[in-house]
């Protein structure tokens, strides 16, 4: 076990780079866009924010990547701070124990979806966000720009359109959750901001600084405050139990922090009041979780004793 100074992180970056190296399974990169099937899965970086903003990092860590699901934190945040406690009448905070496309539990609870970071849930939270501030995937991108400082953060249009020409899953979703009652905007309108959220290209550098909140207990890059340092909790607590879909019980359990992956093969990962993680592989396991990425943090609070238990 180390001491968590500052001055431990980067060999301890270094020393997790060259284990992965040595990996032969790697994962398969997610298919169902040829943009992402493109990506070689022996990519792979990590890095480290301290609450302060200084960050370590190690192999592609200022490669810019599809952030995918991982937004669905930044959104989350970004929603509940805007109406707080009201969302939860729209979506649950329980794990779903289903892969993060499914469909089945919307049926037997009323077109109320178990959680924010499954599909569904994601597709409610962006809605309100859409209603709360008329454009929500560009609201999410101003605040990863500015809690980042990296103004070049964009949303590749291309991997957008194609997700619209590979989104019937999730129009299907959307429109299930309608005909409950629960999505307020046309599912058109918010299925496009979905896509182009999902598309939202950013480094683990970027994506560990703009994750610093979550550190800081609901204070931005600038000192103001997003959350209160309850909600701050509560959106950690339920990264933990679902952010890595039916696989959060096995990710809790080897890594020991609050996290979120996409199936760009990038991971969040949360040290409350000490620091912030974002690690990239492309190659996913079979639930859609980065197989290097789930290692690397395994390593990381392993080496460092950081965990939340
Ligand atoms: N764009 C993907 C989808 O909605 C994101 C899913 C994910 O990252 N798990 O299917």
């Amino acid at each position: 076990i180390m001491t968590t100074s500052s001055l431990t992180f980067q060999p301890v970056l270094d020393r997790i780079a060259a284990e992965i190296e040595k990996t032969p399974e790697r994962g398969r990169p997610a298919d169902y866009i040829p943009a992402l099937a493109a990506c070689d899965p022996r990519r792979f970086g990590m890095a480290v924010a301290e609450p302060d903003g200084t960050v370590y990092g190690v192999g592609d860590w200022r490669q810019p990547f599809s952030a995918q699901s991982i937004t669905k934190v930044f959104t989350l945040a970004l929603d509940l701070a805007r109406e707080g406690d009201a969302l939860w009448e729209h979506v649950g905070r329980e794990p779903s124990g289903n892969p993060f496309n499914s469909l089945v539990q919307l049926e037997y609870e009323n077109g109320i979806p178990r959680n924010p970071f499954i599909n569904a849930g994601a597709l409610v939270v962006t809605d309100r966000l859409q209603t709360q501030t008329g454009d929500a995937a560009e609201t999410l991108l101003a605040f990863l720009r500015a809690e980042s400082g990296n103004d070049e953060l964009t949303i590749n249009e291309r991997v957008a359109a194609s997700e619209s020409a590979h989104g019937d899953r999730n129009a299907a979703l959307g429109h299930f959750m309608a005909s409950y009652g629960n999505i307020g905007n046309p599912v058109p309108v918010l299925l496009n901001q979905y896509f182009r959220q999902c598309s939202v290209e950013a480094s683990c550098a970027d994506l560990a600084l703009a994750t610093g909140f979550l550190a800081r207990h609901g204070i931005r890059a600038d000192g103001t405050r997003l959350l209160s340092s309850s909600q701050s909790k509560q959106v950690n607590a339920i990264m933990l139990t679902c952010g890595t879909y039916d696989a959060a019980g096995d990710f809790a359990y080897r890594v020991g922090l609050p996290g979120k992956s996409g199936v760009g093969g990038g991971i969040i990962a949360v040290v409350p009041g000490h620091c912030t993680l974002c690690v990239w592989s492309p190659g996913l396991d079979e639930r859609g979780n980065s197989v290097s990425g789930v290692a690397a943090l395994d390593r990381f609070t392993t080496l460092t004793g950081l965990s939340v238990f």
